[in-house]
């Protein structure tokens, strides 16, 4: 046993005066870094209501449904106890109207809480810039 720790000591007395690789969490936090995967977020303004954000996420954590037929209102609910977290819904989405914030502090004491609610008036879809075409001009 005494060989043992006299083999460690010279490890263990090198990384006593080294700085921490860790911080005082939650005392001292962290800044996220570029294209963290934070908590899943909704853009209602761009949102044309395609629902490819629901059929895609893997973990069936958001809900479109109707609030207003004649207003085009939707209520769009996304259940952050559910989420993992992948973004899948943010590369699916058609309009750029899901993004990914840098919140990750989610505990709560009900996971009912964790839910976010969004009520919004359907986007038009934007029609694609046609691609010009070169016409191939007739010679004289
Ligand atoms: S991040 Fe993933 S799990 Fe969370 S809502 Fe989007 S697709 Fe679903
Ligand atoms: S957030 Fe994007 S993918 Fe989801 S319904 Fe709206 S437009 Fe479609």
């Amino acid at each position: 046993m005494k060989i043992q720790i006299l083999a460690f000591l010279p490890e263990l007395l090198k990384h006593l005066f080294r700085k921490t690789a860790t911080v005082d969490y939650p005392f001292q936090k962290l800044v996220a870094p570029e294209g963290f995967r934070g908590t899943p977020v909704l853009y209602p303004e761009k949102c044309i209501v395609c629902k490819a954000c629901v059929r895609d996420c893997p973990a069936e954590a958001i809900e479109i449904v109707p609030v207003s037929e004649t207003e085009k209102k939707f209520k769009m609910t996304i259940h952050n106890d559910r989420c993992v977290h992948c973004a899948q819904c943010v590369d699916s989405c058609p309009t750029d109207a899901m993004g990914m914030n840098k919140e990750f502090e989610l505990a709560a004491f009900d996971r009912h809480n964790l839910k976010i609610d969004y009520v919004y008036v359907k986007s038009t879809p934007v029609p694609r810039t046609p691609i010009a075409t070169n016409t191939p001009k007739t010679e004289n």
